[in-house]
């Protein structure tokens, strides 16, 4: 599999017209990120080579796509900076802990509508009820709904006072957690055609420019697959742990797999894996259960990456009902056989980093 270096030492190929001297050694390339199929590099060039800039952008290209495994190469153009600006640069992305947030814990998926949004919300609330003071960042730009989710789809967040960086955006405290979503910034019904350099800058945005108080816990419901906002966010913050949500059929595994796979190449520790809608018990044959959806998909994911298991969430009828009026079950049925999952879920959490 290609890595970082081997990239690093293909690109070395690339000369400045002038020096003649490599652009990995005069800093003009900034980051190289390989995450399999894709490569994505910053390209810090000064403003007196930008006559040079569409060159080194092709060839960058070309060397990148010569890998076997690579087939989608993203170039990043930082602003123009001055040549003293270039000696030094690390490869390695500088994460920068929010402040007042103790830990960030990230709920993926490998494909939509597997649950995911679902467990981040009720995790959170659960985190909440818990006593802990709790974040729910919803950075999924394909399907921001956790405002619905938690009946805030009315309120629009109010931002700090201040002017321009100055300004932070509040906020908004429902059920004991405090949400913010990228659906605050999206109209309903628009496609989101952010990628790259502009979706990184939003997600900074989301991550440095809001109001956090104190939180123990920041819950981050990233959007499924495997795109910019994970790497984003993974190349941004040190996030504590990340928990995978995926269905029994065992075809949906592929994607799991290659989620798993791109956490493990950021770096970024995996705590466990969620199967949700796992088996459905009909309310009035409580002694019966269904596996409408299979079996066997979360334990075959868990014990391939080496990783627990943490929880089988039944499918519920009340669990859509109340998400649709905007309460999470946690909050409306916490008796419930899922709503008992979900607190088993929190305390593990507040086990592994709190207590
Ligand atoms: P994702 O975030 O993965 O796209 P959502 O959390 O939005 O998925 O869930 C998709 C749909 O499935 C929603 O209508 C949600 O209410 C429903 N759902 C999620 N988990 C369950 C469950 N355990 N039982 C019943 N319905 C569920």
């Amino acid at each position: 599999m290609t890595s970082v270096s081997d990239a690093n030492l293909a690109l070395s190929k690339i000369l400045d017209a002038g020096s003649k001297k490599n652009l990995i050694e005069l800093g003009w390339i900034k980051n190289v990120r390989v995450i399999v199929p894709r490569s994505i590099i910053t390209l810090a060039l000064p403003s007196f080579a930008n006559s040079q800039r569409e060159r080194i952008v092709q060839e960058t290209k070309q060397i990148l796509l010569s890998f076997e495994d690579i087939d989608d190469v993203q170039i990043e153009l930082e602003n123009n900076i001055s040549q003293s600006d270039t000696k030094d640069e690390s490869n390695l992305p500088d994460l920068q802990k929010i402040k007042g947030i103790k830990h960030i814990v990230a709920i993926s998926s490998g494909k939509g509508g597997v649950g995911k949004s679902t467990v981040a919300v009720n995790i959170a609330c659960s985190l909440a009820q818990l006593g802990l003071k709790t974040g729910l960042l919803d950075a999924d730009i394909y399907g921001p709904n956790t405002p619905s989710m938690l009946g805030v789809t009315e309120e629009n967040p109010r931002v700090t006072e201040g002017t321009g960086n100055d300004q932070r955006l509040i906020p908004i405290n429902k059920y004991g957690i405090y949400l913010v979503s990228m659906g605050f910034l999206i109209e309903e019904g628009q496609p989101v055609i952010w990628r790259g350099p502009m979706l990184n800058s939003i997600i900074r945005q989301f991550l440095y420019q809001v109001e956090w108080t104190n939180l123990d816990f920041l819950v981050i419901d990233l959007p499924p697959g495997t795109g910019d906002v994970q790497i984003s966010l993974a190349q941004s913050v040190p996030i504590s742990g990340a928990l995978v949500v995926t269905t029994p059929q065992q075809v949906s595994l592929q994607d799991s797999r290659r989620g798993l796979a791109m956490f493990k190449q950021l770096g970024v520790p995996l705590l466990g894996v969620i199967e949700n809608m796992s088996f459905f018990i009909p309310p009035d044959m409580p002694l019966k259960k269904y596996e409408i959806f299979g079996n066997g998909g979360g334990e075959t994911l868990a014990k391939e990456n080496k990783l627990p298991l943490l929880a089988q969430i039944p499918i519920e009828i009340s669990l859509v009902n109340d998400s649709n009026k905007g309460i999470p079950i946690t909050i409306s049925e916490p008796n419930k056989e899922s709503s008992i999952r979900f607190k088993e879920l929190a305390q593990l959490i507040k086990k592994q980093f709190i207590d």
